[in-house]
């Protein structure tokens, strides 16, 4: 047994081509424009015992001169059917009616094609702050969706003391391992040095929520990225290296140092032994 999914198309007149080709065109439809023009009458799913079988019921519905191709011998108001599958295992994509309302002019559409105009990922990435929501956008068309972006794009601009919510998805960069980030006090120059995954400021605000750097003291601390650590480097070395380098520089104000050994009687043995801070 066979499942084929089909479409029947009936060939266009010149006016009606242009007409499809136009309609097409506003949902973001590009390709195969040579079948883009015609008209697509049905589209279906039959159980059938084998190709030939197939083609009988076609035939038998829709006469014996439907073509199995498209060929440009045909003629206006010519039939011909087209096979897009053989089993149904992706109905839905060329069934569902897709209604939505389009976020800009909100514009009631109907659709069969499975996917409206949207944003891709890349185009929220690059304009859209990265801001996941963008994603679920529907447009009725994309003169719709430019002026959507337009206007989103000056709503996300921070000039006008417009605030947005930032999550760390937002600053993912395949090319960046990490971060090394030193949070020093002011008064007494006591500094940490550790690492993050995620734009730095995701983890000094974990930070702000500890004992050591209570948010009560905020004006205190200095934050500081040291080093964006790239793919190529391992972070827990980089993040050893500053940790050795400071405390070199000032033993005493360590806090890496201080909360894994306490005492700093012998710095050397001390830097072989501690351990870095619980990680991310
Ligand atoms: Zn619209």
């Amino acid at each position: 047994m066979l499942e084929i999914i089909y479409r029947i198309y009936e060939v266009a007149d010149e006016e009606t081509a242009a007409a499809n080709l136009k309609k097409d065109f506003e949902f973001g439809l590009y390709s195969s424009i040579s079948k883009a023009q015609n008209t697509e009458l049905v589209m279906d799913c039959l159980v059938c015992e084998s190709r030939e079988h197939f083609k009988e019921i076609i035939k038998m519905n829709y006469g014996d001169n439907i073509s199995f191709r498209y060929s440009r011998k045909l003629k206006a108001g010519d039939l011909y059917c087209v096979i897009i599958g053989e089993h149904c295992y992706n109905t839905e994509k060329y069934f569902n009616k897709v209604t939505f309302t389009c976020d800009c002019c909100n514009a009631k559409v109907e659709t069969y094609f499975g996917k409206p105009i949207a944003f891709s990922e890349y185009e929220v990435k690059q304009e859209l702050f990265n801001i996941s929501e963008y994603l679920n956008k529907r447009f009725c068309s994309h003169h719709c969706k430019s002026e959507y972006l337009q206007k989103e794009r000056r709503n996300l601009s921070l000039e006008d003391g417009n605030e947005f919510y930032v999550d760390k998805d937002m600053f993912i960069n395949k090319d960046i391992a990490g971060y090394i980030y030193k949070i020093t006090k002011r008064t007494t120059g006591e500094f940490y040095v550790g690492q993050t995954v995620n734009a730095p400021i995701f983890r000094w605000g974990q930070h702000l929520k500890s004992e050591r750097f209570p948010i009560s003291d905020i004006k205190d601390y200095i934050f500081e990225t040291i080093e964006i650590v790239s793919k190529s480097d391992n972070i827990l070395e980089r993040e050893k290296y500053w940790i050795q380098k400071c405390y070199k520089e000032k033993p005493h104000k360590s806090l890496n140092i201080m909360c894994t050994a306490n005492i700093d009687t012998n710095a050397e043995n001390q830097l072989n032994l501690f351990e870095t801070d619980k990680k991310d």
